[in-house]
Formats: structure tokens, C-alpha cells, sequence
């Protein structure tokens, strides 16, 4: 077997780059920094939809989600996720998730040596747990220790995933456990998803301050494992890829948390890739998710022959992304970003929207009834050729989800996707 470095995927739900140092000088993340200057920094990346089960069938099979779900949340079994290509080569492999979205049983576990999901870490003291835990979802301390531990087993070359929530709404700031903290702010949490209108301006700070607070404790827990990747000398063999499923909103569109919509603080996503042979750079092309397995495979100098929508974007050059609300649905809903340009267009609603990115970076200017036909024409043009040559193949009605899973989902706000 060749000598193939390790892979560590460590995903970040809801990270938004403009709230990461090496993007945006906000002060929050200096573990991010200090990582980021011995890596690459790719600036301009999207997600190809707003919702983890929307944007993690990307990340995990470098084809555009429409193709690869089988309705909300599960993906189809045919297409080769990361893990197991990983795992044919020889890599023993890991997955280690907080996410109640990606559990055993929707697809996301494929390939997976050791898969351990939401519903093992809360299972430990049942509902008890849930009341008595400090966060509503397995937070980053209980996660790297069940990592740190798998590190200490696993084999090389490995494929280790974490994926984190904290950043997630109730957001988990780390504070001591302290129950009126904790339940005020998951009311908080409840009106915002559920009532947006009726968050006042100073909830509206408060929920961005908690954002920043888990960020920072998200940071720290990421200092902590990094020493443990410095004692067992893992920054000389492994390639380290930091990333996000989505962005977040603090209603800049109406609304909180993440919603089905296609604006910039939903798509844009932050990538660092930390690679032993390459150098600090930032690359300012424009890529999607849907790039990332590609690229660290070219870097890994992983060979495979299947033919992944994505590209490695270190020698491609992307005109355009494509990001989807509904790619389980009926219904198109579609954004095409250039990188001057954000076009959407809601077929639902038989609605498009144009946005000047350079002049109107918050997309709030609607230029539809204002530019040439003739850039209206080559968008429409984009979204018919990749509505045609990618067609919807998974069961767009189907979901997928026990009642326990379920409920914890609601929980976290995903009301209409729970109908
Ligand atoms: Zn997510």
C-alpha cells in the first residue's frame, strides 16, 4: 500500500468565516489563526445548500446533492462516500458526529470503521441527560475526548471526521453548567426560530453575542486537540481540513439560525486546508463544497477513477457555484454565484433575483427589473443547462427520521422540516 498521509476531517456546524480571524480581524479564533498561517486559506467557498442534510452529501461524495440524496437527510446508497473510497485504499476510518441529522441509518456512516453518532453520546443518561447536560447536543469537550481516545487506537493511514455543534444553535458557550443560563437561553433560541419577528434588538445582540462566546469555546477545544495533534506528531503525515456545513443568520433576510434561503451568510462557508507538503497561500477562486474532495485527494495523491462533479480546484477555475434550498423537493430553488454576481431564482414563487455582490455585498438591492437582458439571459441559460444535465434522481418525498431524532430536531428549530 502506498504511504498515503492521514485525512482529518474536523467539520464546524454554522461557522461563519466573517467571524474567524484568518477571514475577518474580529479577534475571536486565535487557534484558527495560528492554524491557518501554516495552511491554505481558501476564501471564497460555498455551500451547496443552507441546511446540514442539503450541504454534507457534497462534502461527503463531491456530486451535487440533488443527485445523491434520497430525500431529506439520507443518501443514496450507489454513490461512494469519502470514507469508503478511504477505506478501499486502505485507510481505517472514523467518524465521530454530534449532528442528530447525520446518525447511523441515513447514509452518512457509509464507509466508516467506527461511526459514533448523536444518539450514542445521548444515550448515556437518557432524558435525564438531556435536562441535566450542559448543551442540547454533545458539546466539544464530551466529543474530543471520545476523539482523543479513537486517536490513541487508530491505525495509519487514518480518516478521522469530527464534526462539531456548539456553533449551533441554543449555542454552547462553554460556561460552567449553570440550569437559568442554560434554559434562558434556550427560550431565547425557541422565540427566534419560531417567532423571528418578536426578537427585540437587544435578543437580537444577545444571540449574537452567544455565537461569538461558542466560537471562542469552540476555538479553545480546537487549541486542545491540536496539542494532542502536536504531541503525537501528526502535523508531520496528516492533512487537516477545517470547514462548515453552512453559514448562520441573524435575520440580515428575516430570519434566525438557518433557514431554506441563498444569501451570503448562509452559503459562504470558511475552508482552511493544512497539508505538511504545501505552503501558506490564499486562494481567492470561487469553489463549492462539492470541491473539497477532489482537491484534498489531488493533495493526498489519492487516485480514483470516479468522475465527481467537483474539481480540484487548485488547477480548475469555477465560473459559477450552484447552491440549492430545495434539491429534495419538486420545486426548484437555485442561487448561481459568480464572483460579482448572486442570481437566484425561486420557482415556487416564479421569482428572481439578481444581486451586484462588489456594490451590494448584503444582497439587499434587487436588480432583476434594472441589469441587460443579456445578463439575466446567461443566467437563465446556466440554471437550464444544470437543471437539465442534473437531474433530481433521489425520492424527493421521502424523509427520514425516528421519533426520537425527530424531536430533538424540532428542538433545534427545524420546525417546517420536521412536518
Ligand atoms: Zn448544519
Amino acid at each position: 500500500m502506498k504511504d498515503y498521509p492521514n485525512i482529518i476531517l474536523l467539520t464546524i456546524d454554522a461557522l461563519r468565516p466573517d467571524f474567524i480571524d484568518c477571514y475577518n480581524d474580529c479577534g475571536l479564533t486565535p487557534a484558527l489563526k495560528k492554524f491557518a498561517k501554516n495552511s491554505i486559506v481558501f476564501e471564497n467557498t460555498f455551500t451547496q445548500g443552507p441546511l446540514t442534510p442539503l450541504s454534507f452529501p457534497a462534502i461527503f461524495t463531491g456530486m451535487y446533492p440533488r443527485k445523491v440524496m434520497d430525500g431529506f437527510g439520507k443518501i443514496n446508497k450507489n454513490f461512494p462516500t469519502f470514507a469508503q473510497i478511504l477505506k478501499e485504499k486502505g485507510y481505517e476510518t472514523c467518524g465521530i458526529c454530534s449532528n442528530h441529522f447525520l446518525v447511523k441509518g441515513t447514509g452518512f456512516e457509509k464507509g466508516f470503521n467506527i461511526f459514533y453518532d448523536a444518539n450514542d453520546f445521548m444515550k448515556v443518561g437518557g432524558l435525564l441527560y438531556r435536562w441535566i447536560y450542559p448543551a442540547a447536543f454533545p458539546n466539544a469537550d464530551t466529543v474530543n475526548e471520545k476523539a482523543i481516545k479513537m486517536l490513541k487506537k487508530i491505525k495509519r493511514p487514518f480518516f478521522l471526521w469530527i464534526h462539531y455543534m456548539d456553533t449551533h444553535g441554543p449555542y454552547f458557550t462553554g460556561i460552567k453548567f449553570n440550569p437559568v443560563h442554560k434554559f434562558h437561553n434556550e427560550f431565547l433560541w425557541i422565540k427566534a426560530t419560531r417567532r423571528p419577528k418578536s426578537v427585540t434588538k437587544k435578543e437580537k445582540r444577545k444571540l449574537k453575542t452567544l455565537y461569538k462566546k461558542a466560537i471562542q469555546y469552540i476555538d479553545q477545544k480546537l487549541h486542545e486537540l491540536f496539542k494532542v495533534f502536536e504531541d503525537m506528531n501528526l502535523f508531520e503525515n496528516s492533512i487537516i481540513i477545517i470547514t462548515s456545513d453552512h453559514g448562520e443568520e441573524f435575520a440580515e433576510h428575516g430570519e434566525f439560525s438557518h433557514s431554506r434561503k441563498l444569501y451570503d451568510e448562509l452559503l459562504r462557508v470558511p475552508l482552511i486546508i493544512y497539508s505538511p507538503k504545501s505552503k501558506h497561500a490564499r486562494i481567492k477562486k470561487i469553489m463549492g463544497l462539492i470541491d473539497l474532495l477532489p482537491t484534498v485527494f489531488k493533495i493526498a495523491k489519492i487516485e480514483t477513477d470516479i468522475n465527481f462533479e467537483g474539481k480540484d480546484i487548485l488547477n480548475f477555475e469555477r465560473k459559477y457555484v450552484i447552491s440549492e434550498a430545495n434539491p429534495d423537493k419538486q420545486k426548484n430553488f437555485i442561487a448561481i454565484r459568480t464572483e460579482n454576481w448572486k442570481y437566484i431564482f425561486d420557482e415556487e414563487k416564479n421569482k428572481e433575483e439578481l444581486y451586484d455582490i462588489r456594490r451590494d455585498p448584503l444582497e439587499k438591492k434587487n436588480l432583476v427589473e434594472k441589469v441587460s437582458k443579456q445578463i439575466l439571459y446567461e443566467f437563465r441559460n446556466i440554471l437550464k443547462e444544470f437543471t437539465e444535465s442534473c437531474p433530481k434522481t433521489g425520492n424527493t418525498a421521502d424523509r427520514y427520521f425516528d421519533d426520537k431524532i425527530k424531536k430533538h430536531l424540532e428542538f433545534l428549530g427545524y420546525i417546517d422540516e420536521m412536518k
